[in-house]
């Protein structure tokens, strides 16, 4: 880590529960050292319905900025004073801008985060892709919003729940821009698809402890070769799902890059400067062997 001296000029953090494991100390120090900022970050476990008490407590003791996970993105996007219009569609925040004149400022990088590591990553822009989106919880939504905003031909949400798949493709063409690219598919389509994109939790943490099709979101025989394959799980960085579609020859990318974007656009959001985006996603898989 960086220098860091006894009084730091500005703290950010990260709220959630659990906030313990986060990775985002230790992306936003890494970037902070790199940038010379005199900042820390660091993370304040706070429970479900503490959203609003936090942010007041960024008022007062003026932190440059707040991550936040789950259970209180909701609970931020209606505490803030001012909403991104994703935030808006989405009912959902992950980063809380303070802004010069006082108000608190709710965004959603996770959208932009995925996009622009979808281009690191696979080199694709989503302008016409035909996507098959497995889930339909938070990420699956901004995933979902940002890919009909970004032009993609077709975005099919397939969930375990129906309800919340219909949910989810309606929230995404809510913001009307790019015609009314998402609906709700079925496993069938996953062969017309150019990508296929894991937004479920399958896969992660004890999961990957049983390596069966259980733990994975799609049969991977319904890809092939020629397709591309994301799986947001981070956790481990190769999941089942990952391994096996990379033995059937499909190009195949974990949530590393979207982990890395989405940080990388709260610093700038925060700081007003370009992120180290390399030390960032360094930072995210130091000391991790998964
Ligand atoms: P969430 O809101 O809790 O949504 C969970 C989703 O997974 C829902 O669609 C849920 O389906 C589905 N699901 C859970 N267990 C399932 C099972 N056994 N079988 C089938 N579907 C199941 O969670 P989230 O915040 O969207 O996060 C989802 C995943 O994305 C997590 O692994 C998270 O780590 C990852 N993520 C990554 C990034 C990144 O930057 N790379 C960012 C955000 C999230 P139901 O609707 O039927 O319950």
């Amino acid at each position: 880590m960086g220098m860091t001296s006894a009084r730091p000029e500005r703290v950010a953090a990260v709220i959630g529960d659990p906030a313990r494991h986060s990775r985002s100390p230790a992306i936003h120090n890494a970037a902070f050292a790199a940038a010379g900022i005199d900042w820390v970050f660091t993370a304040f476990e706070v429970p479900a319905g503490g959203g609003a008490a936090a942010l007041e407590a960024m008022r007062v003791l003026q932190l440059a900025g707040l991550s936040v996970t789950m259970p209180l993105k909701a609970e931020v996007a209606e505490a803030a004073d001012l909403r991104d219009d994703e935030v808006e569609v989405l009912g959902a925040a992950n980063c809380i801008v303070p802004l010069d004149d006082g108000r608190l400022r709710a965004a959603n990088t996770d959208a932009a985060g995925f996009i622009a590591g979808l281009n690191a990553d696979a080199g694709l822009e989503p302008e016409g892709l035909r996507v098959v989106l497995l889930g339909a919880g938070g990420a699956a939504r901004a995933v979902a919003w940002g890919l009909a905003a970004a032009g993609a031909a077709e975005v099919a949400v397939i969930n375990r729940t129906p309800s919340k798949a219909r949910a989810a493709a309606d929230i995404a063409n809510a913001t009307g821009e790019a015609g009314q690219p998402c609906r709700v598919g079925s496993l069938d389509g996953i062969a017309a698809a150019d990508m296929v994109v894991n937004a479920t939790s399958v896969g992660m943490g004890a999961d990957a402890a049983h390596p069966g099709r259980s733990a994975m979101p799609c049969d991977p025989t319904l890809l092939r070769p020629g397709q591309v394959a994301v799986d947001l799980v981070y956790e481990p960085l190769e999941t089942a799902w990952l391994a096996a579609l990379r033995r059937r020859g499909v190009e195949a990318h974990n949530g590393l890059s979207m982990l890395a974007y989405q940080a990388a656009a709260a610093f700038e959001l925060w700081t007003g400067i370009e992120a180290p985006v390399d030390v960032m996603r360094q930072a995210a898989t130091a000391g991790r062997t998964g």
